[in-house]
C-alpha cells in the first residue's frame, strides 16, 4: 500500500490524476471485498465526483490540500449526509443523516475522498464486528479469524490494502485493538481533540473518533486533519490541537519508557515477547525504560462495563420507532417503541441497555455507577503518578492475536477480556497508539500500544515512529487486494 502522504504528493504535483487513484482502489474494493466484507455501502458515484473536483483544483493550480485524492473508509457511525449511516443496527434501517459529521467535513476539506462506510459491531459494541446486523468482516490474515472490533471494517479495509486510510471510533479500544489483530496503525486521540460532533454516540464521555493507516506518519497526517476546536461538540477543547507532524523524528534519545506490568503480565506470551522486543528498541535507541507497577489499571476494565452501558443505555433511549429509521407497529406508542426496540436491537446492545439502566437505577447508583466513577478518579490519579517517572508508557495493545469467528460470541466475559490493555486509556481520557509489531508462529499480526498523558500526540508519534522503524517486516495478508503493498 502506497502510503496516504505519498499518494497526496503525487496528486497535488500533478503526478497522479485523483480520480486514477480512486478508480484504482473503487476496483480493488470491487474486486476484494467480498472475501472481506469491510464496507456496507461503497460511495462509487460520490469519490468519483469528488475525485474530479481534486483534479479540477489541482489543474486550476490551487492546492487540494494535505490528503489530495487520498481514498479514506469511514466507520459507518459517522454520519454522511443523505447517505445510509447504521451503525451496523436494523433500528436504523433507512436512515440518512440530514448532516455529515465535523470530521467528514474536515476530510473532505483537505482533499481526501471518502469512498464507503466501514463496518462494525452495533453501535460500536464489541471486539469482533461479529455483533453487526450485517454479517462480520473477516481479518484479511486468516479468513477464519476476526478482524477484532468494534472498527473490525476500518482495520479490515486497510489492513487488506483497500484504502490506505481510515477512521473509527475508540470507546474501550475498538481502533487500537482491531488495528493489532490486522497489523496496521490505530490511533485514539486525547478525549476532546476530535470533535464527535456527527459520530453517533455510544459512551459520550469515552468516544473519540481516530485514524487507521498504514504508516505512523499517515496516521499523525490523518489526525492533524481532524483535530482542533468545534463548537459543535460541547466537549471540544477549545485551543490548539497538538502538532506533531514536524517532530515525528526526534527520536527517543533520552526519553523515560514505563513498562507498566499490568499490560505485559496475563498476555499471550508471544504478545509479551514482542512487546519486550518493542522495548529493546526504544532501549537501543536511547530511551531509558524502567518496568513498573500501576495496579489501578486492573480495575479499568470493570469499571468501564458500568460506565459504558450506562452511558449506552440512556444515549441509546433516542431510538424509539419516532424520530429514527425501523418502525414496527404496535395498538399504542409503548407498544410501537417496545416491538422496535425488541425488532431493532441485537443481542449485545439489549445487554448493554440492560446492564446499563441496572447501574443507574435508584437503590443501585451508588453501588455500581457511583463506584464506577469513583474507580475511574483513582485510575486518572495513578496515570498521572506514573506519568512523573515517565514520558511515555509501553504495553500490549491485546492479550491475544486474532481469535476464530463464533469463538467468544457466546461468551461476553471473555470477548469483554480483549479490552483489558486499551480501557484505561479511554477512562482518563488520553492518547494512545496501536503499532503492529511483528506476528506470531502462524503468521497473525501483533500490535504494541504506545500511552502518553493528555495532549501529548506528538510524544506518542515520535515513539512509534522509532518502533515502526525497526519493527519486523509486514508480510501481505491472505486477502490482500491489488492495492496492496508493504509499507
Ligand atoms: N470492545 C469494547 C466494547 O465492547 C470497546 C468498544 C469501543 O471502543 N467502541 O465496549
Amino acid at each position: 500500500m502506497t502510503s496516504a502522504l505519498t499518494l497526496a504528493e503525487q496528486v497535488r504535483s500533478g503526478t497522479v490524476s485523483a480520480t486514477e487513484i480512486v478508480e484504482r482502489h473503487l476496483a480493488a474494493i470491487d474486486e476484494s471485498d467480498g472475501a472481506v466484507h469491510a464496507f456496507l455501502t461503497v460511495l462509487h458515484d460520490a469519490a468519483r465526483r469528488q475525485a474530479a473536483e481534486v483534479d479540477r483544483l489541482v489543474a486550476a493550480g490551487q492546492d487540494p490540500g494535505p490528503l489530495a485524492g487520498v481514498p479514506v473508509g469511514l466507520k459507518d457511525n459517522l454520519c454522511t449526509r443523505g447517505v445510509p449511516t447504521t451503525c451496523s443496527s436494523l433500528i436504523l434501517d433507512g436512515w440518512c443523516p440530514p448532516y455529515d459529521a465535523t470530521v467528514v467535513q474536515r476530510l473532505r476539506a483537505a482533499g481526501a475522498v471518502a469512498v464507503g462506510k466501514t463496518n462494525l459491531d452495533e453501535f460500536a459494541m464489541g471486539s469482533s464486528t461479529e455483533n453487526s446486523a450485517f454479517g462480520p468482516t473477516r481479518n484479511p490474515y486468516a479468513a477464519d479469524r476476526v478482524p477484532g472490533g468494534s472498527s473490525g471494517g476500518s482495520a479490515a479495509a486497510v489492513s487488506a490494502g483497500l484504502v490506505p486510510l481510515a477512521l473509527g471510533s475508540d470507546t474501550g479500544g475498538s481502533i487500537r485493538q482491531p488495528a493489532a489483530l490486522c497489523g496496521v496503525v490505530g490511533m485514539k486521540p486525547t478525549y476532546g481533540t476530535v470533535s464527535r460532533y456527527g459520530l453517533i454516540a455510544f459512551a459520550s464521555s469515552l468516544d473519540q473518533i481516530g485514524p487507521f493507516s498504514t504508516t505512523v506518519a499517515d496516521a499523525a497526517a490523518l489526525f492533524e486533519v481532524m483535530a482542533g476546536h468545534d463548537p459543535l461538540d460541547s466537549t471540544s477543547l477549545n485551543r490548539p490541537a497538538p502538532r506533531s507532524m514536524g517532530s515525528l523524528d526526534d527520536g527517543v534519545d533520552g526519553l523515560r519508557v514505563g513498562l507498566p506490568r499490568e499490560l505485559i503480565d496475563g498476555v499471550a506470551p508471544e504478545v509479551a515477547a514482542r512487546v519486550a522486543q518493542a522495548a529493546e528498541v526504544l532501549d537501543a535507541a536511547g530511551a531509558t525504560v524502567t518496568e513498573c507497577s500501576i495496579p489501578e489499571l486492573s480495575y479499568g476494565l470493570s469499571a468501564y462495563y458500568l460506565l459504558a452501558p450506562a452511558e449506552a443505555s440512556s444515549n441509546l433511549s433516542r431510538y424509539d420507532g419516532v424520530r429514527y429509521g425501523l418502525r414496527v407497529d404496535g395498538d399504542d406508542v409503548e407498544a410501537m417503541m417496545r416491538a422496535t426496540r425488541e425488532a431493532g436491537f441485537g443481542a449485545e446492545v439489549k445487554r448493554r441497555i440492560m446492564l446499563g439502566t441496572y447501574a443507574l437505577s435508584a437503590g443501585y447508583y451508588d453501588a455500581y455507577y457511583g463506584q464506577a466513577q469513583k474507580v475511574r478518579t483513582l485510575i486518572i490519579n495513578a496515570f498521572d503518578h506514573a506519568y512523573r517517572n515517565a514520558d511515555v508508557l509501553l504495553g500490549a495493545t491485546t492479550p491475544t492475536t486474532a481469535f476464530p469467528l463464533g469463538d467468544k460470541v457466546d461468551d461476553p466475559m471473555a470477548m469483554y477480556l480483549s479490552d483489558v490493555c486499551t480501557v484505561p486509556s479511554n477512562l482518563a481520557g488520553h492518547p494512545a497508539i496501536s503499532i503492529p509489531f511483528g506476528t506470531d508462529a502462524a503468521g497473525l499480526p501483533i500490535g504494541v500500544q504506545v500511552l502518553a498523558s493528555a495532549l501529548c500526540e506528538p510524544l506518542v508519534f515520535r515513539v512509534a515512529t522509532v518502533l515502526e522503524s525497526a519493527a519486523p517486516p509486514v508480510t501481505a495478508p491472505a486477502l490482500a487486494a491489488a492495492t496492496w503493498s508493504a509499507p
